[in-house]
Formats: C-alpha cells, sequence, structure tokens
C-alpha cells in the first residue's frame, strides 16, 4: 500500500492526488491479488488493459476491409480492452501519392514530399473512425502530428525521438479506441515527417513501448513464415521466432515487420506478433508469430537450426583489390553512407587488400564512377561492379559454424558472388537471375535440411 502510495504522490500533482483514479488505486492496493493483476496505472487506464493493433495497407485497401476491422472491434468492445489503432495508407495509395508528386515537379524537396505521402494514412484512420463510429464504438482520429510522435533527422526518413502519449490516454478514458495514423510524425519545426517505406509497423512498435502494451501486427500473411509466401509457396507459418532472429529477417529484406520497429520493441522488450487480418480480425487469433525476447526458450536442443530464408532484390556487388591499404575503402563508404554493407575483407601482405561490399542497385552508377576515379589516383588495382545482383540469408541459431553454413550454401557456392556470416545469418549475395533458385533451396535446406528447426522441435513450432 505505500508503495502505491508513494508512486501516485510522485506521479500526480498535490491537486490531483484525490482523484477518482487515486482512490482506485488506494482501494486496488488494499487487495493484494488485485494489485497484482492491476499493473501499473497511468491516466486512469491499466496499461494492461491497453493493446496497439496495426493493420498494413492490404488489410485497409477498400470499404469491404474497413468494415471488418470496424466489426470486429465492435465484438471486442465487450472485452474492455483499450485500442490503440495504427493504419498504413491503403495498398498502392503511398505510389500513387509518390507518382502524382513526380508527375508534379522533377526533384520535390522532401519537406514538400513528406506533406503529401502522409496523407495517405489520414483518409484510412478517418475512413476506419467513420466505420468504428457507425458500429457503436467511440474513437477519435490522431495523425501524427497531432498525437504527437516526435521524430527527428532527415525527411522522408526521420527517426521517433520520442511519443507524448497524454493526449492517447485522454482519448482512451472517454472512449473504446484511438486511431493512429501510421509511417508518421512532427520534427521541431512543426512540419510533417514520415518514417521511411514500411513505416507504419514502427509508429505501432513506439507506440507500443510508450504504452507498455502488447503489439499486434495484422498484416495479408499469416504470420511470419520460413520464406516469402509470394515466392515459396511452401513456405510455413513460424509460431515463435526469437527477437534476433526476426531483427536478422528484417534488415535483409523480410518486409513483413520494419526493422526499424524491431529497434524500437526490443528497447522496451513488450510482447510483439505477427497475424493475419483476414483470419485474424474474425476469430481464429491463435494462428500467429509471436517474437520472443527470451532466446533460450526456444533452443529446445543444443544443436543449430535454421529457421527462415528472406532475400534483398536490386542489388549490386562491388569487389574491389588494391595493393596498399583500406583507404579506398573508406572512400567509397564515407560516399555511399549507410547504404554501402561490407561483406568482407581480406588483407595479404603481397596482394595488398581484397573487399566485397553490396549496396542497393540504385547507388551503383554513382560507384561505378567513383571506382574509375579512384582507379587513376589511387592504388587501386582490380574493381568490379555488378548492378544486378541480389543477396539471399538465412537465419537460425548457430549457423555461423562452417560445417552448417556450408552445407546450407553448397548448391549456390558456385553461383555465388561472395558468403558472409553473422553469429545467426548465412548470406548469399549472387546475380538476380539465380535469386528464385537460390531462396528454394535454401528454403528446402529450412525445412527438410539436417538443421531445419522443424525436427528440432518435432513440430511443436510449426503450424
Ligand atoms: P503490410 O502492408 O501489412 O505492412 P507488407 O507488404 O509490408 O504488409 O508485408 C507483408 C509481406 O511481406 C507479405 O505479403 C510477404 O510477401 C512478405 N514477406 C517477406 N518475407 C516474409 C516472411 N518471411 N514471412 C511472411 N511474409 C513475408
Ligand atoms: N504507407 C507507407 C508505405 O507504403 C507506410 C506503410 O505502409 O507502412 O510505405
Ligand atoms: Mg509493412
Amino acid at each position: 500500500l505505500q508503495t502505491a502510495r508513494a508512486t501516485q504522490s510522485r506521479r500526480d500533482p498535490p491537486s490531483r492526488r484525490h482523484s477518482w483514479h487515486g482512490l482506485a488505486i488506494e482501494l486496488l492496493a488494499r487487495t493484494q491479488p488485485l494489485v497484482l493483476c492491476a499493473g501499473v496505472w497511468r491516466e486512469g487506464i491499466p496499461m494492461h488493459g491497453i493493446v496497439v493493433r496495426k493493420f498494413g495497407g492490404t488489410s485497409v485497401a477498400g470499404a469491404s476491409r474497413l468494415a471488418r476491422i470496424a466489426s470486429a472491434a465492435q465484438r471486442r468492445q465487450l472485452s474492455r480492452r483499450k485500442a490503440v489503432v495504427v493504419a498504413s495508407a491503403m495498398s498502392g495509395e503511398t505510389n500513387r501519392l509518390v507518382n502524382a508528386l513526380k508527375r508534379t515537379v522533377h526533384e520535390p524537396e522532401p519537406i514538400a514530399a513528406d506533406a503529401v505521402v502522409c496523407t495517405g494514412e489520414q483518409v484510412t484512420i478517418g475512413l476506419l473512425s467513420a466505420a468504428l463510429w457507425e458500429r457503436g464504438v467511440s474513437n477519435a482520429a490522431l495523425t501524427g502530428w497531432q498525437v504527437p510522435i516526435l521524430t527527428n533527422g532527415a525527411h522522408t526518413r526521420s527517426l521517433i525521438s520520442s511519443v507524448r502519449a497524454k493526449r492517447i490516454y485522454t482519448v482512451l478514458r472517454v472512449s473504446a479506441a484511438t486511431m493512429v495514423a501510421g509511417f508518421q510524425g512532427v520534427n521541431a519545426l512543426g512540419c510533417s515527417t514520415t518514417l521511411g517505406r514500411g513505416g507504419s509497423d514502427t509508429t505501432a512498435a513506439a507506440l507500443s513501448s510508450v504504452l507498455r502494451s502488447p503489439c499486434l501486427i495484422y498484416t495479408d500473411v499469416d504470420g511470419v513464415c520460413t520464406g516469402d509466401p509470394r515466392l515459396v509457396p511452401s513456405a510455413r507459418v513460424i509460431l515463435r521466432i526469437s527477437y534476433e532472429e526476426m531483427c536478422e529477417l528484417a534488415g535483409f529484406g523480410s518486409r513483413v515487420v520494419h526493422d526499424r520497429s524491431l529497434t524500437l520493441q526490443g528497447r522496451s522488450a513488450v510482447g510483439m506478433s505477427v497475424l493475419s487480418s483476414s483470419s485474424g480480425t474474425w476469430n481464429n487469433e491463435k494462428l500467429r508469430t509471436s517474437v520472443f525476447f527470451n532466446l533460450g526458450r526456444l533452443m529446445t536442443m543444443d544443436r543449430p537450426q535454421v529457421t527462415s530464408v528472406s532475400y534483398r532484390r536490386c542489388r549490386a556487388y562491388v569487389y574491389l583489390r588494391t595493393s596498399g591499404g583500406g583507404d579506398v575503402i573508406l572512400t567509397l563508404g564515407a560516399l555511399g553512407g549507410e547504404k554501402i554493407e561490407l561483406l568482407s575483407c581480406l588483407h595479404s601482405g603481397a596482394r595488398g587488400v581484397r573487399a566485397a561490399m553490396t549496396s542497393p542497385a540504385a547507388a551503383a552508377p554513382g560507384l561505378e564512377g567513383a571506382l574509375c576515379h579512384l582507379r587513376c589516383c589511387t592504388r587501386l588495382r582490380r574493381s568490379q561492379c555488378d548492378a544486378a545482383s541480389c543477396d539471399v540469408s538465412t537465419v537460425g541459431l548457430g549457423i555461423r559454424y562452417a560445417q552448417v553454413a556450408c552445407s546450407i550454401a553448397l548448391p549456390m557456392l558456385r553461383r555465388a558472388h561472395a558468403i558472409a556470416t553473422s553469429e545467426i545469418r548465412l548470406s548469399l549475395c549472387l546475380k538476380e537471375r539465380d535469386l528464385r533458385c537460390a531462396v528454394g533451396r535454401m528454403h528446402l535446406a529450412c525445412l527438410h535440411g539436417d538443421w531445419g528447426r522443424g525436427l528440432a522441435d518435432s513440430g511443436a513450432t510449426w503450424l
């Protein structure tokens, strides 16, 4: 009881100490089991009573899908769980806005581009809000600046610096749901900013970590699968995946969850699940992927295991050999910034430095120009830039061991430009034309190979 009182007086100014929720805390504090259940209270709402639900572009594309979400919210109203609903723009809408912008001006200023592309999400939350009201679910729709979600960094790829949740709590106190427009925020100047393509997941993760509430990502597949179901029809849903594996998958092309959303989720370590909006908004919410923070719980056996395959198209592969030190790599790195990734770098006394790098294909013309220039003025002996490349990655625990890595990569070894590994990832850089074949073969290793996780978990993890 003393702890509850102390927390309450620290949090609230003296004038509010005797408000109704202060009394409620005191009452709860007198009944120990209830205190344990109640968690921490804030603005009159128990934190465990909020859930953040994020709906992606396909899930909100069209009146019938919006109606389906609204009907599910209507049914859920009975469960007393308040919802923060984050919505993306309808599928294809952001591309339409980008194209409209490009038709209007040759090179749009990022600040103006953000003002245009953030409107797609605003339309969605408005429509969703109307659909909910029609079904008697009270709600309010907030854009990024209304919340506000504060951002910093460059326009079109801003980073969330903080979220002020007071307005969300205020709305939730008097209504069942708050709609929040995904993918956007506001900077110190008061201008709308966007978080980079696919950024609505990041909005949801930021809200979930600030509200300390679970985050459910509804999308157009049943969960995180062993491979992209669009490319690998035999892909299966992974019911439990470690946070680390999920980060590697998202960072290396699996767009099912935005990579930056995982960074935020990792900081707060609140639960995240990925599930289908078509079955999930109806009844079957059991079919989903849960992201686990406790890696040990997934290690059912002390053996390596292969979980999933991801890929990135449109990559450029750069190989170079210099007779001196590695300063050429530094120059190229400075040129491309964070876009250039180092795959491997070998130094041998006689031959100098040999390095392999990748970057998005769009950066290739710039890199080729820079390599030409460097060849004239530095000790760059040989360079190669292949703009029609891709990378395919397999993720799993203990994958870096040569025996495991080679058995997975062997079928594609001859066609690969380079191989790189991390603690839990093996990436092959290949020609774009080999992508489908590599994904298929590595996926086979994932399901049926010696290290396939299906064997380790004897079916428990798989659907
Ligand atoms: P949303 O619009 O809901 O944000 P996205 O298109 O961003 O949806 O992400 C979902 C898509 O991610 C799926 O349609 C699927 O093609 C792709 N995807 C890629 N890798 C995977 C994977 N390992 N598991 C599931 N989906 C994947
Ligand atoms: N609408 C944005 C996009 O298409 C953000 C998102 O969908 O998450 O990239
Ligand atoms: Mg997405």
